[in-house]
């Protein structure tokens, strides 16, 4: 687990039920009935705990024990050498923590919603780290008012003196992706913070000159945070100033085109995944909002590659606005989308836009 192998430690891969506030007008209408339906039949590492739905306190059922691994992984239980399959009080405690965090009811059981979006393809990174660091439900995001967003422990952050950063594409043997196309898709994944901050971003020509190296893996690559083929953990990155960025190899990323046109259903767009995680590099946690960039999980098939007013304000928290930014557009079915989303999370919109908008004095814009 990363939160007792090193403190700065932090994985990460993004997907979210969530994903549906930015989705296509076309999914983001069928999701919210049938969202549980379609994930049910992709298979995934998680598929089981489908067998789990309805299951709550004081019960006995085999693949309790797995549940509890996939909750100590995320960092809503200790660890354990050996979970048994008792639903007991601290699988209710932190199955509430895991339905605060996701915006569900939190009834403590596994409900139908919560067995969803457990479900979902998600980052590597935990939720909780050192049960200090939750979204949305901790401390740091009280500091914050009414945004979401999260820092790693500490807040580590890259200093001032490197506002320039270089990342590498170093690992790329595992991937049948074109070293052109990955060239572009990381790109335009840095320039979406870039924008955002005083943070500049280039492509070095080798690990050695860079400070931010991107890899794919398959399986256990070394950092104790093996990928599970298909869907399940995505990617994960490390917080600063590590600097790793690992995405599993096994997923069937989309780089170029339309990824809701995919022909696979198990498609992960690469750019919305690689967006997420470089919000890792540059210090930011999970958050609770379920249209940030930061969300924990994504849809396969859905493309969600803008930072949200929450991930906005986070990093220029972190880093400092660019006087250059013209602040985050509103989803463009948003009307529609926030009567369908995920209940109490729904998101402020309107409101924290025209915040950015203000504090950038960029109101007229809008
Ligand atoms: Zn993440
Ligand atoms: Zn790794």
């Amino acid at each position: 687990m990363a939160s007792a192998t090193s403190p700065l430690l932090v994985l990460l891969a993004a997907m979210a039920v969530a994903a549906l506030v930015v989705a296509p007008v076309s999914s983001a209408a069928a999701l919210p009935s049938g969202f549980a339906d379609i994930a049910s039949k992709i298979p995934n590492p998680w598929s089981a705990f489908k067998n789990l739905t309805g299951c709550h306190f004081g019960e006995e059922q085999q693949g309790l024990a797995k549940l509890k691994d996939y909750l100590s992984h995320f960092g809503y239980l200790p660890e354990s050498p050996g979970f048994n399959d008792m639903f007991d009080a601290d699988l209710e405690e932190a199955i509430k923590v895991y339905q605060r965090n996701f915006g569900l009811n939190i009834t403590g059981a596994m409900d139908a919603p919560t067995v969803a979006q457990m479900m979902a393809p998600r980052c590597g990174v935990a939720d909780v780290i050192n049960g200090t660091s939750s979204m949305g439900t901790g401390a740091a995001s009280q500091a914050h008012g009414r945004n979401l967003y999260s820092y790693f422990p500490g807040a580590p952050r890259w200093p001032r003196s490197k506002r320039s950063l270089r990342y590498a594409i170093a690992q790329t043997a595992a991937t049948p992706i074109d070293r052109a196309t990955l060239s572009r898709v990381f790109a335009r994944a840095f320039a979406r913070w870039a924008a955002a901050t005083t943070l500049n971003f280039t492509e070095a020509a080798s690990a050695e000159d860079a400070d931010i190296t991107i890899g794919f893996h398959a399986g256990d690559h070394g950092d104790g945070e093996a990928f599970d083929g298909p869907l399940g953990t995505l990617a994960h990155a490390f917080s600063p100033t590590d600097g790793r960025f690992h995405l599993d190899a096994a997923e069937s990323w989309v780089a170029t085109g339309d990824v809701s046109r995919a022909s696979s259903a198990v498609a992960v767009d690469l750019e919305s995944v690689a967006v997420h995680e470089i919000g890792h590099l540059l210090g930011l946690g999970h958050s609770s909002e379920p249209g940030a960039i930061m969300f924990p999980t994504i849809t396969s098939r859905t493309r969600k590659v803008d930072l949200a007013s929450d991930d906005v304000v986070g990093i220029q928290s972190l880093y400092g606005g660019n006087p250059n930014f013209k602040g985050v557009a509103p989803p463009a079915t948003s009307s529609r989308d926030m009567d369908s989303g995920a209940g109490a999370l729904s998101r402020p919109w309107s409101a924290l836009v025209a915040v950015v908008a203000v504090a950038a004095g960029l109101a007229v814009a809008l």
